[in-house]
């Protein structure tokens, strides 16, 4: 079989167990089969000229060969933080209005393309599949077929595709998008995702021709399809099971509360964390029986703090929990318990088996591992209820969930009441159906059937 390679912004430690989660769990028992490499950015960041003079660095991890770089001050300003997190995280999370267009970020972002296609091209073989991940390397195949590398080369997008109108906003739309028809494979999140992204290609080919549109008009056939990602479901469920995770869940009981409520995301704006809050305030108004009975615990770890809008949402979220509490909180009961630190998988998966509601109300998500981990770690005869935002991706499957529009208070505070009070026997089946489902489209069937349709092989 062809070796595989992997590229991907940052590059985790392949051999890393199933508690690190991410990339690094999805592909890295592809990458130890086959004698894989795995190229990204080593995390560094040098002075300005150093890039040119610090060449790649090469590691053994197990049978894979894991190759990084660093980034230049200048291309963590431009390429990571300007244009991969200030544009394509927001417009791709339907955010145009926190979009910072900026001419500098756009050119880092193709100068580190093209600086990561001249060292990829060094290291692989004319038989290699190569596989790039996520919106930080849009162009890293164009950059590639332009040096003359003819492998096959797929790549997946983690993060939602939104329609047309939106993405057409983004300046030089037509230079970025064209750039994915250097693929051989284009893999998205949802149909929906895929369906966005074939219909923004329907709309924009206006016989520009190949001038403005190189790799759309080379010949090349790009399969176009949706691949949604899943969990390594039996490694998570043992985390949930062990007796650390059973003495964790022990000390989740206090007074008189029956109803531990949890959300766990990434303090991002595209996690809807305000809105839930909120929801969670009209739930205690709404429902003043089940106030002393009810706890939501947020774990909500920093990310980007670099930027504006992740300060921003981090000052109105302490601010919501503190004016929540104060408001309905007594000497024995603080409703919400906000924790602004990362938590490490294990403890997480305990959490979510000692949590009668599973809150995962994105305002858009791709795909949302937190849904399909919450329902992997619960104790079948006596599960908890997940309630999921129907714009995660992972609302295209999880239909047993109860599905909620994350904008609409009332509507989420109604979803959480008749959790709290949902009876065993639908618990139980809603939870069977669920399972079945996060099982079927686990992390072994995303990987296995990406790489079969890169490798030209039937799905
Ligand atoms: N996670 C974690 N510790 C935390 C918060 C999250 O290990 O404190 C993990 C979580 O278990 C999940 C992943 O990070 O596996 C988040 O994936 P998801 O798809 O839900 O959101 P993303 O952060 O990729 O947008």
């Amino acid at each position: 079989m062809s070796r595989l390679v992997i590229v991907s912004n940052r590059v985790a430690d392949p051999s890393a167990g199933p508690q690190s989660g991410g990339l690094a769990v999805a592909v890295g028992a592809a990458l130890q089969d086959g004698n894989g490499l795995w190229f990204g950015w080593s995390g560094e960041i040098v002075e300005n000229d150093a890039t040119d003079r610090s060449g790649v660095n090469l590691e053994r991890s197990g049978n894979v060969t894991v190759a990084t770089v660093p980034l230049s001050k200048r291309d963590y300003e431009n390429y990571y933080l300007g244009y991969a997190n200030r544009v394509l995280w927001p417009v791709f999370h339907y955010r145009l209005d926190l979009a910072e267009f900026d001419n500098a970020a756009l050119s880092g972002y193709k100068a580190v393309n093209q600086r990561f296609a001249k060292s990829i091209a060094a290291l692989i073989d004319p038989d290699d599949v190569v596989w790039i991940h996520d919106y930080h390397l849009i162009p890293l195949a164009a950059e590639l077929r332009k040096l003359g590398v003819d492998n096959r080369i797929g790549f997946f997008l983690h993060i939602p595709f939104p329609p047309p109108e939106m993405v057409s906003a983004v300046p030089e739309h037509d230079w970025l998008f064209d750039t994915l028809f250097a693929y051989d494979v284009v893999g998205f999140q949802t149909e929906q995702d895929a369906a966005n992204f074939r219909r923004y290609a329907a709309e924009t080919d206006d016989g520009a021709g190949p001038v403005t549109h190189p790799f759309r008009n080379s010949g090349r056939m790009t399969d176009i399809r949706s691949f949604p990602i899943g969990i390594d479901v039996d490694s998570f469920i043992e985390m949930a099971e062990t007796t650390d995770a059973t003495n964790r869940i022990a000390r989740l009981v206090r007074g008189d509360v029956t109803n531990h409520v949890i959300g766990v995301e990434r303090l991002d704006y595209s996690k809807g964390l305000p809105d839930r809050f909120r929801a969670f305030r009209r739930f205690l108004e709404m429902y003043p029986e089940e106030r002393k009975k009810t706890v939501l615990m947020q774990i909500a770890p920093p990310t980007r703090g670099e930027l504006a809008a992740y300060t921003e949402i981090r000052t109105e979220l302490e601010q919501l929990s503190g004016s929540i509490n104060g408001a309905f909180g007594d000497f024995d009961w603080t409703p919400v318990r906000y924790i602004h630190r990362s938590v490490p998988r294990e403890t997480l998966a305990a959490l979510f088996r000692g949590s009668k509601v599973g809150l995962v109300t994105p305002l858009r998500d791709g795909m949302n591992l937190v849904a399909k981990e919450y329902v992997a770690a619960q104790v079948p005869d006596d599960p908890g209820v997940l309630i999921l935002s129907q714009f995660a991706g992972a609302a295209a499957d999880l239909e047993e969930a109860l599905i909620v529009n994350p904008y609409d208070a009332d509507e989420v505070a109604q979803a959480l009441s008749k959790a709290v009070t949902m009876d065993l026997g639908e618990r139980r089946d809603r939870h069977q159906k669920l399972l079945t489902r996060v099982r079927k489209n686990d992390i072994v069937k995303w990987r296995t059937d990406f790489l079969n349709c890169l490798r030209g092989e039937a799905a």
